[in-house]
């Protein structure tokens, strides 16, 4: 199914394109809403502990993110 084209790396937002990326944690009491996770694309349900991940340039693009998968994203595989 996946497109054959070349893996261009390039800088995303989670990556430094937006500068550096503030994470936050946030408790299963604070989590009052649920959100789309950027790495997985599923729900992080309410009630559920997460991140919050905010490029400092960017404020806006603000994300929230599994705990999981956004520690999984970090980890550079060589
Ligand atoms: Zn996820």
């Amino acid at each position: 199914m996946a497109p054959k084209t070349k893996r261009a790396k390039k800088p995303g937002i989670w990556d430094g394109l937006y500068g550096e990326i503030q994470v936050k944690r946030v408790q299963p009491y604070e989590a009052l809403k649920a959100y789309v996770c950027p790495g997985c694309n599923r729900d992080i349900p309410e009630k559920m502990g997460h991140y919050v991940c905010v490029p400092v340039e960017a404020t806006d693009l603000r994300r929230h993110w599994h705990y999981a998968c956004w520690d999984r994203r970090t980890v550079v595989t060589s």
